[in-house]
């Protein structure tokens, strides 16, 4: 049966469109990809009393329970009530009743009111993985209130250490896990065993001196892994008390022009990280005029150009002492649109003598 469905206002609901009429598919946000496991009972109660029995860990780490009929919805959002109370207003504290900071009262029996900034996605982190150096998902809760609600695009993953599992290179801003360590070379016994791990897992910026049976470090490009503590057999390498992130800014994937994100921050602290983040929904009004629309947040940055995004986002900022800026970010589209490098063998330009 065709009907007049509001495809806008049931995306902005959190019910994303099918391939068939009147069917939707709900996506629940798990800030940091980690809720109690109770909630999976109400998932399937879910899946099988509206769904199509099936559901799908969605890509942003988002509960989706496709199957939905659109004369449904409103039992659905009714019956999710309890589980945005619990999981975005109490947990994460969120305050439900504004968008983008602005007052806004929320029915909540009426299901999400926007979809704009995405779920925020982490890795596992430091709670399992022995890789983790900070703890992903709690960092995800302090962040979501500073996003959410809001009509403004954002896409947020966090990784727990630089391997990146959770590829915060490929969203807009990209949040990894970090630490320094200092050397206490008193306690070295010149056994090589973080030069060889450094060489190996990280960007081999370790080498053990012969002469005195030291560690020496070329402290251009330590990313902050930690691998180098995690052979030491002596504790010779030591955390500073608090972790550091990485920001990676700008990656997407899309049609368009996918891309790598770019270095934006390095060595910031987590204050530095979410003074920055409450300036996304300024930034956001400024580049569409105060009228929000759908646009993905890694367009907004080009659209205002780096160098005016700085200015918004790093300002009223303190940055904590080891902090770096990028001062400028050339980025490196895929080049669909043009196929620049894309064509028929025969076009392609030949070197040498030609005949
Ligand atoms: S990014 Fe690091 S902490 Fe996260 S899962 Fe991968 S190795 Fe573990
Ligand atoms: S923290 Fe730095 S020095 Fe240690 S393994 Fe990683 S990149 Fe190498
Ligand atoms: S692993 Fe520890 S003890 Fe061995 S060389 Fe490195 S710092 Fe020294």
């Amino acid at each position: 049966m065709n009907r007049d469905i509001n495809i806008k206002a049931t995306r902005i609901n959190c019910f994303r469109q099918s391939k068939v009429d009147g069917i939707f598919m709900l996506q629940m946000r798990v800030p940091g990809g980690m809720v109690d496991a109770k909630y999976l009972e109400m998932i399937q109660y879910m899946a099988k009393t509206w769904g199509d029995g099936n559901f799908h860990f969605g890509t942003r780490q988002t509960f989706d329970i496709p199957g939905i009929k659109y004369d449904d919805i409103p039992a659905v959002n009714a019956y999710i009530e309890n589980y945005i109370k619990e999981v975005d207003a109490e947990m994460c504290d969120v305050d439900m009743n504004k968008i983008a900071g602005e007052p806004a009262e929320w029915d909540p029996s009426s299901g999400y009111p926007t979809i704009g900034a995405r779920n925020i996605t982490a890795c596992i982190g430091n709670y399992h993985c022995i890789c983790g150096n900070i703890n992903t998902f709690e960092l995800a809760r302090k962040l979501e209130k500073i996003i959410f609600p809001s009509h403004y695009h954002i896409k947020i993953n966090i990784a727990g250490c630089p391997n990146d599992c959770n590829k915060a290179h490929l969203c807009d801003f990209g949040i990894i896990g970090t630490y320094k360590f200092d050397y206490h070379p008193e306690r070295c016994i010149g056994c090589g065993l973080c030069a060889k791990k450094c060489e190996h897992g990280a960007t081999r910026v370790l080498s053990l001196d012969e002469g005195t049976a030291k560690i020496l470090k070329d402290p251009c490009c330590c990313v902050g892994c930690g691998e180098c503590a995690r052979a030491c057999p002596t504790s010779a390498w030591q955390r500073h008390p608090e972790p550091l992130y990485r920001v990676i800014l700008g990656g997407r994937t899309g049609r368009q022009t996918p891309r790598l994100g770019k270095m934006f921050l390095n060595w910031a602290s987590e204050d530095v990280i979410i003074a920055v983040l409450k300036n996304w929904q300024k930034f956001s009004a400024w580049v569409m005029d105060y009228k929000p629309e759908y646009l993905h947040g890694g367009h907004l940055i080009d659209r205002a150009g780096y160098k005016k995004f700085k200015e918004i986002m790093l300002d009223g900022v303190e940055l904590n002492p080891e902090c770096m800026v990028a001062e400028d970010i050339f980025w490196n589209e895929t080049e669909y649109r043009s196929n620049f490098n894309v064509k028929p063998i025969e076009m392609h330009h030949h070197a040498g003598p030609q005949d």
